[in-house]
């Protein structure tokens, strides 16, 4: 349920609200919009009563949110969500690229790709420090080294850090160096770890899960958000169906579907999506004409001897091109990058 506060409602008339739901054993959260503040009560499976704040003096309306995810509807929230991170704004006018090699294996390696695409016009490196991989015999990533390795990249070039978390216990040590905390499809529904990231304030990249529903994806992103964490971005990377050309199917409707039913940021990841180098600019390209808030794209400076993904990683000189063509997709829909 959410209470609406009239654009006239003073601070403690606000404050009034707040007590009555901590008073109920509810957890109030705060949406503060430019012309009213809207409270957002989530009962759990205890009903909440509409009665106990109908009558208080500044509340405008209090209206149920009928969809299962609640804080991640647009219902609770009409305006975008904008998630900054090093002044860089996620979710704004601007769209945002985050680039880099899937895994990180050397510190020449990511130091290569950091500064090829920072000058490509990339605001954010990727990398994986630890990587959930489909076989256990398969190069699992470097581990702390590989996170102070991204760090020194990205503060070399001015660029913030994304890097993927794949167990609560490895959560420290990725707050530590990494500006977003990105949640794999393979974990987008390990709740405890939701719930962790959630009560760290860090943003949180939410990649889709390979056999989720959009529906299911948002119910995920609520796991993050009721935990107090607001700064969440959905990714959409693919999902699996029967066609086998592509390593996923790119689910390109789901970036106006989520935009439509969430005011959380979207961007596409066109590499996992694709699995395939020669298809990613073209995904990539239809990922911002939908009305996606950027892309995430896997770029190594040598993929011939990648150790991971090195079949969908771009060259960096493809990447230059390709961030020519999204610029130019950007600036037809009115966006930039
Ligand atoms: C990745 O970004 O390197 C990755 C493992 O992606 P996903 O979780 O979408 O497979
Ligand atoms: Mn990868």
């Amino acid at each position: 349920m959410i209470v609406v506060m009239k654009g006239t409602a003073t601070a403690r008339e606000t404050g009034a609200v707040l007590q009555t739901i901590e008073g109920l054993g509810f957890k109030p959260h705060i949406s503060s919009g430019e012309e009213r503040t809207v409270i957002g009560i989530i009962g759990n499976d205890r009903k909440v009563e509409s009665s106990a704040f109908e009558g208080l003096s500044g509340v405008e309306r209090v209206i149920p949110i009928l969809k299962p995810y609640k804080l991640a509807s647009r219902e609770f929230k009409q305006e975008d969500t904008v998630v900054e991170v090093r002044g860089c704004r996620i979710g704004g006018r601007s769209c945002v690229v985050m680039a880099g090699p899937c895994a990180v294996e050397t510190r020449e390696q990511v130091m290569e790709a950091a500064a090829r695409v920072k000058a490509a016009g990339a605001s954010i490196l990727r990398g994986g420090a630890f990587k959930p991989r489909t076989s256990p015999y398969a190069f699992q990533g470097l581990g702390k080294p590989g996170l102070e390795i991204l760090r020194e990249a990205a503060d070399k070039h001015d660029l913030a850090v994304v890097t993927e978390v794949i167990s609560v216990q490895d959560i420290p040590a990725v707050v530590e160096y990494a500006d977003i905390l990105q949640i794999g499809a393979r974990n987008m529904q390990n709740f405890n770890l939701l719930e962790e990231v959630g009560k760290e304030g860090r943003p949180v990249l939410l990649k889709r899960g390979m056999m989720s529903t959009i529906e299911e994806l948002l119910l995920s992103a609520e796991y993050i958000l009721s935990k107090g964490n607001y700064n969440v971005i959905l990714c959409e990377r693919g999902i699996r169906t029967f066609e086998k050309f592509t390593r996923n199917t790119y689910d390109v409707s789901a970036v106006p579907v989520l935009k439509k039913l969430s005011h959380l940021p979207v961007v596409c990841d066109p590499s996992h999506a694709a699995g395939d180098r020669d298809l990613v600019p073209a995904l990539a390209r239809a990922g911002i004409a939908a009305g996606a808030d950027g892309l995430i794209i896997e770029v190594h400076p040598h993929p011939e001897v990648a150790r991971c993904d090195g079949a969908q990683s771009l060259h960096p000189d493809q990447f230059d091109a390709l961030m020519k063509e999204v610029a130019a997709i950007a600036r037809c829909i009115g966006r930039s990058i």
